[in-house]
C-alpha cells in the first residue's frame, strides 16, 4: 500500500476552508493509503506564539481532526515534535540545501516581508518539510496548489540525498503531490481565501446561529445588485459552498434558479445553511464528546507517535550509516 503524508499546523478549531480544502480529502484516502497525518506544531513556532496557546490548540486541532473523520484505527495521528527523527532529519537537509533556493520560495518571501526580525527558522522552513514527509519515505502528499513549491524543494532534497549517499538505488523516494480536487474556498467577505487571519471564516464547529450570522451578509455575485438582476453562479462563493455540501440536484436547482433571478440570495444562502447544518452537526456533536473525553485524545496521539517513531527510527538508522555516523 502506498504511504501518504499529510501536515496541518496547530491553528486550533478547523474552519470549513480546511476542512473541504485538505481534511475530508484526508478521511476519504486514509483506508485506500497507510495514511500519516502530523500535526506540525514545530511549524508553528517560526512565527510569535504563545506556549498554552500553542498546547491548546494542538489539542483542538487533534479533536477536530477526529471529529471530522479521522479514524485512528486507518491513520496514524500524531504531533510532530513528538518525534525528534524530524527535526534531526532536518538539520541533516539542511547541510544539502542552498541558501538560494530557500530564498526564492514564494511563501518564504511574503511572510519574511512582513516580519522586522526574520528568523532562520522561517526560511528553513521547507527543509523540515520535506524532512517531515521524507522521514517516513511517503509516496504521495495531498497538497494544495499554494504547496507544489514546497513539495518540489522536498523532492530536491531527495534526489540530493540520494545522489550523494545513495547513487546506485534511491533511498528516498521523491513525493508526489495528490492536488486536492476541491477548489480554494474563498472567504465570506469575497477575499481570494478563507483565514482565520482574515476574519473570513466559518469554523467548523460553530453553532448554526453564529454560522447563518456569517452567511448572511457573505458576498455573492457583485452584478447581482437587485433581486430581479440575474446571476452567474460560477463567479458566487456561496455557489461553490453549495457544490461542497449541497446534493447534486439541489446544486443543479441553485444554478437554474440564480441565473434566472428565480430566487434571491437570501433564500439561495438558507438553503446552503440547510445542507451545512445537516453535514457539520455530527461533526461538533462528535467533537464535544472528544472534548469530554480528554485522556482518550492524549492516548491516541500518543499511540499515533509511537507508531511514527517506530518508522521514523528504521530511516534514521539507515541514513546515519551510510552518512558515516555510528547508527
Ligand atoms: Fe450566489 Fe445564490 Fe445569489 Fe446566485 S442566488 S448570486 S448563487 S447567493
Amino acid at each position: 500500500m502506498s504511504r501518504i503524508f499529510s501536515g496541518i499546523q496547530p491553528s486550533g478549531d478547523l474552519h470549513i476552508g480546511n476542512y473541504l480544502g485538505a481534511v475530508k480529502n484526508w478521511v476519504a484516502l486514509q483506508g485506500r493509503f497507510e495514511s500519516l497525518i502530523c500535526i506540525v506544531d514545530y511549524h508553528a513556532i517560526t512565527v510569535a506564539y504563545e506556549p498554552q496557546v500553542l498546547r491548546d490548540r494542538t489539542r483542538d486541532m487533534a479533536i477536530s481532526l477526529l471529529a471530522s473523520g479521522i479514524d485512528p484505527e486507518r491513520a496514524v495521528l500524531f504531533v510532530q515534535s513528538a518525534v525528534a527523527e524530524h527535526t534531526e532529519l532536518a538539520w541533516i537537509f539542511n547541510t544539502l540545501t542552498p541558501l538560494g533556493e530557500l530564498e526564492r520560495q514564494t511563501q518564504f518571501k511574503d511572510k519574511s516581508s512582513r516580519q522586522e526580525s526574520i528568523p532562520v527558522g522561517l526560511l528553513t522552513y521547507p527543509v523540515l518539510q520535506a524532512a517531515d514527509i521524507l522521514l517516513y519515505k511517503a509516496d504521495l502528499v495531498p497538497v494544495g496548489e499554494d504547496q507544489l513549491q514546497h513539495l518540489e524543494l522536498s523532492r530536491e532534497v531527495a534526489r540530493k540525498w540520494n545522489a550523494r549517499f545513495s547513487p546506485d538505488a534511491p533511498f528516498f523516494p521523491e513525493p508526489k503531490a495528490e492536488v486536492t480536487k476541491t477548489p480554494r474556498v474563498m472567504g465570506l467577505d469575497g477575499g481570494a481565501k478563507m483565514s482565520k487571519s482574515l476574519g473570513n471564516t466559518v469554523g467548523l464547529l460553530e453553532e448554526p446561529a453564529a454560522i447563518w450570522e456569517k452567511l448572511k451578509p457573505a458576498v455573492t455575485d457583485p452584478a447581482r445588485v437587485r433581486r430581479t438582476d440575474p446571476g452567474t453562479p460560477e463567479v458566487c462563493n456561496i455557489y461553490h459552498l453549495h457544490k461542497a455540501f449541497s446534493p447534486p440536484e439541489t446544486v443543479q436547482h441553485v444554478a437554474a434558479q440564480c441565473s434566472t433571478a428565480g430566487w434571491g440570495c437570501i433564500e439561495c444562502k438558507k438553503v446552503l445553511f440547510e445542507s451545512m447544518t445537516k453535514e457539520l452537526t455530527p461533526i461538533r456533536e462528535r467533537a464535544a464528546a472528544i472534548r469530554a473525553d480528554p485522556a482518550t485524545v492524549k492516548a491516541v496521539l500518543r499511540a499515533g507517535a509511537d507508531k511514527a517513531r517506530a518508522i521514523a527510527r528504521v530511516t534514521m538508522r539507515e541514513v546515519k550509516e551510510r552518512m558515516g555516523f555510528d547508527p
